[in-house]
């Protein structure tokens, strides 16, 4: 007889967000490689013009990565040293990095608890209080946490009679519309910059780009993408010495982006629709069956259709305490909850700057209450039933 030891079934990690591979995909990658370029080929304007067609916006510049694209917007939109760019705490650190590539001071406007978001009154007051002590941002950086469009049009009316200009972190939203208008068409902004990180949306691997109406800001930013240097002798300041001329005109970086990545985000964009439907209803079947439990989802406005980054919930507190136990509960249950994120202005490197614990407390209290869940295509209804039945018996404890 056949004494085999019952097998134990360790069920499946699931992670807070991950990426789909499909086979055009994969051949879409494959064809650069066979191509005579691997960079600065035909894909990456191919990539950026079916970008602009997607989200409606006039240009777009494609970069290595949002980082990249971000510092890109800020040098292109004036930021310099002595400036001042205003982001939310509840980010990506690189939101508000980019301000300090630039040699800029960086402010923290707080967050509305239910959306996580950033604030319109906090905002209103501190533009106020800013404009009469004569220090007003350059720039501010809204972020469209978890692919949920920032609420532009009231925004931009408080802070255009102020001067300021607006530069959309939209890393989460490809996808996403606001107002029946696809996030990325810059309608109430000057630029938004999406990120092709892998958990992100779509993905070419890493990557970003920045999207914008303005062709001389796509133009400066293209320059400054590839090390200052034009190509075009219509745009010399000197007299072009031949044919193998080219001029280096400001101080610009390598932040290109390669054919490859290129390609594999045009076949990724090609589905970009049914990744946010599915998105959104993965989001609905987590409404349903987190309804009775002690938890709250991330307010979602009427006028947003959200492209569903993250599922993130938030406890009945803010209890630093519990928030740990249930994120170690989880773990330990195989589920990769995380945290998105850790208020910005707590970071070392912010503190050195001199924020302090209690500066921003609704993005504190968030920091301390929300929790990211799995939520990607391909996650299954049966995954989702375990994520919903561990996060109730860990709630219990
Ligand atoms: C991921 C992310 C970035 C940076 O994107 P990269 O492409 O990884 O550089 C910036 N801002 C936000 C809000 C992000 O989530």
């Amino acid at each position: 007889m056949d004494a085999k030891p019952l097998a134990v079934v360790t069920p499946a990690f699931l992670p807070y967000g991950r990426q789909t591979i499909s086979e055009a995909d994969i051949a879409a990658v494959d064809a650069v490689l066979r191509s005579p370029f691997l960079t600065q080929g035909p894909a990456v304007p191919a990539f950026e013009q079916g970008l602009a067609h997607a989200v409606g916006a006039s240009a777009v510049v494609a970069v290595n990565s949002a980082t990249s694209a971000l510092h890109l917007a800020c040098l292109a939109l004036g930021l310099g040293p002595g400036g001042l760019l205003w982001t939310t705490p509840i980010t990506f650190v690189a939101s508000a990095n980019c301000g300090r590539y630039c040699g800029a001071d960086v402010e923290f406007v707080d967050i509305d608890g239910d959306t996580g978001l950033i604030c319109l009154q906090a905002l209103e007051c501190k533009l106020s209080n800013a404009a009469a002590a004569g220090r007003l941002p350059d720039l501010i950086v809204p972020v469209h946490l978890a692919g949920t469009s920032c609420a532009m049009a009231d925004l931009a009316a408080l802070v255009r009679p102020y001067g300021v200009k607006i530069l959309e972190d939209a890393s989460h939203a490809i996808g996403g519309h606001y107002r029946q208008e696809a996030v990325g068409s810059c309608r109430f902004s000057d630029a938004a910059v999406f990120s092709f990180h892998p958990v992100k949306i779509i993905t070419s691997g890493e990557g970003g780009a920045v999207c914008c109406n303005d062709p001389e800001l796509a133009e400066r930013m293209r320059q400054l993408r590839s090390h200052g240097i034009t190509k075009d002798p219509e745009r010399f300041v000197q007299e072009a010495a031949g044919p193998w001329s080219y001029e280096q005109q400001m101080l610009g970086f390598n932040y290109r982006m390669t054919d490859l990545q290129a390609a594999l985000g045009m076949s990724q964009l090609q589905r970009l629709g049914s990744v946010v439907t599915e998105r959104n209803r993965l989001h609905r079947l987590y409404e349903d069956r987190l309804e009775t439990l002690p938890v709250q989802l991330l307010a979602i406005p009427d006028d947003c259709l959200s492209a569903l980054h993250l599922a993130v919930i938030q406890l009945d507190d803010d209890d630093a305490q519990r928030h740990r136990k249930v994120f170690e509960g989880m773990r330990a249950a195989g589920i990769g909850v995380q945290l998105h994120y850790s208020p910005v202005h707590l970071q070392p490197y912010y503190q050195q700057l001199g924020f302090n614990a209690g500066d921003f407390p609704a993005a504190e209290a968030y920091g301390r209450s929300a929790i990211s869940l799995p939520l990607y295509p391909g996650l299954s209804e049966l995954d989702l039933e375990r994520v919903v039945t561990t996060l109730e018996s860990v709630l219990k404890r």
